[in-house]
């Protein structure tokens, strides 16, 4: 299966679990809200009605005589009350009550011991069903389709005897017809949030595959640069094999032979070992000891080393080191032996005869810092960024000759990083390169 096939799909799979996940998130919030709404109104609701039904029952029951027995009083607390079979057409709203009943379409009813209707206000509903249920909260449902709420209260007589019952409720119109719109308004609002969801779906599961793809494409680039690398000195074997490996060769013949063997497997050998350093830095394999290491020794150590090289080169080397102080780090000293030779072996390669190199080791608060800097052919600020890529060389001809298979500054980055620290580089063509490794001081220096 072709990889661009398997990132596709990977981002498919991404984004439709990322959108389903928050599809049904949106759903159960949508419910959930709903659901809350629809309790708050109707709490709010049933407070309302209850507080309106409490005052009237206790303004009421203080003047009730006889059960069943409307008293004129209550007329008077209720002057539009109709009592039944009676016409109420002319009756005016006066009284505050009747006010509050005909503007939020309260009614009130009031019903002897057996469910009979005496008398009612406000706006009451023609086919409301008439019998008295047990439970004091309804909501009841007339044949026209609209839904009430209603409290019922017995009420007694100034004797306490039964009198009957009191009925206060309300149209649930409003109400519904509120809910009937936040219904649609979910119902249109949510498939838009989700068409929403999954384009934001596709394009975050697009960045969360970008770094993916681009390290396989990085370990694609660097199996077909590590296999290219092997091939060459390979190649070479065997053709110096072949060539020896006729009747005509000579002892000399396989002597040089050998020695180009041994050469090319000598570079072999040292391809593997650096890749297998980096894969083992990658995985981490490698824990790094904390160790003491002295910067000065390391230095000047190498400076010892490489004098040879550089008088051969025709190059200046010279070690800048603190004379009065040791700086010191912790860390792996066979691995920062191994950093900072990467850099002075590149700067003595790529500085022409008659040049110079400087080491120089400082530090500040922090850090102790490690400078390599040569007089060499420089480096171009595009080239700069890429450096530090494995197999990468600037120039593949000019660094085979002179360097290795690319992979020096790699090893020497996943050094520094090992021991949290960090190189840069500063480089102008044909002026010159500084290198600076920055690791973090020993605590107490
Ligand atoms: P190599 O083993 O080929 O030298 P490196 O990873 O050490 O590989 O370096 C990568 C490339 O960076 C080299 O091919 C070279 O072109 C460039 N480079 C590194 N150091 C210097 C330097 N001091 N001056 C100029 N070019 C450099």
């Amino acid at each position: 299966m072709k990889h661009s096939h398997v990132f596709h799909l990977t981002r498919l799979r991404l984004a439709g679990l990322y959108a389903g996940t928050m599809g049904v998130i949106l759903a159960v919030c949508g419910v959930v809200f709903y659901e809350a709404m629809t309790h708050s109104h109707f709490s709010e609701l049933n407070h309302r009605i209850e507080s309106v039904a409490g005052t009237l029952h206790d303004g009421l029951e203080a003047s009730l005589q006889e059960p069943g027995r409307l008293e004129p009083v209550v007329q008077q607390f209720l002057p539009t009350l109709c009592v039944a079979q009676t016409d109420c057409a002319n009756q005016l709203p006066t009284a505050h009550y009747l006010g509050v009943f005909q503007q939020e379409g309260y009614y009130i009813r009031f019903l002897d011991l057996s469910g009979r209707v005496l008398a009612s206000a406000g706006q009451v509903p023609t086919a409301l069903p008439q019998a008295v249920k047990t439970e004091p909260w309804q909501t009841l449902e007339t044949s026209d389709g609209n839904r009430y709420r209603q409290i019922s209260l017995v009420l007694k007589t100034t004797q306490q005897q039964p009198w009957g019952y009191m009925q206060v409720g309300r149209s649930l119109q409003d109400l519904d017809e509120h809910l009937v719109w936040v219904r649609v308004l979910l119902l249109i609002g949510l498939p838009i949030a989700m068409l929403v969801v999954v384009a934001a779906s596709w394009w975050i599961a697009g960045q969360a595959m970008n770094p993916v793809s681009h390290s396989y494409r990085q370990m694609q680039q660097f199996t077909a640069d590590a296999a290219h690398e092997l091939r060459t000195p390979l190649a070479a074997i065997q053709a110096t094999l072949e060539s020896t490996l006729t009747p005509e060769s000579t002892d000399t013949d396989a002597w040089d032979t050998l020695r180009t063997v041994e050469r090319q497997t000598g570079r072999l050998s040292k391809l593997v070992q650096d890749l297998l350093l980096l894969s083992r830095m990658d995985l981490q394999a490698l824990p790094v000891p904390r160790q003491l290491c002295t910067l000065n020794h390391v230095v000047s150590d190498l400076v010892e080393e490489f004098a040879a090289l550089a008088i051969a080169a025709d190059i200046a080397l010279i070690a800048d080191l603190p004379k009065d102080r040791s700086i010191t780090v912790l860390g792996n000293e066979q691995q920062l032996y191994r950093l900072v030779a990467n850099l002075m072996i590149n700067a003595i390669q790529y500085t022409p005869a008659g040049g110079k190199v400087i080491i120089r080791l400082r530090h500040d608060d922090h850090h102790a810092l490690i400078q390599v800097q040569d007089t060499g052919i420089g480096i171009s600020l595009k080239d700069q960024s890429r450096i530090f890529d494995r197999f990468y060389r600037v120039s593949s001809d000019r660094s085979r000759q002179t360097g290795g298979a690319g992979l020096g500054l790699s090893i020497a980055q996943a050094i520094a990083q090992a021991h949290q620290g960090n190189i840069r580089v500063e480089s102008q063509l044909e002026t010159g390169s500084t290198f600076t490794v920055q690791l973090p001081l020993k605590q107490g220096d």
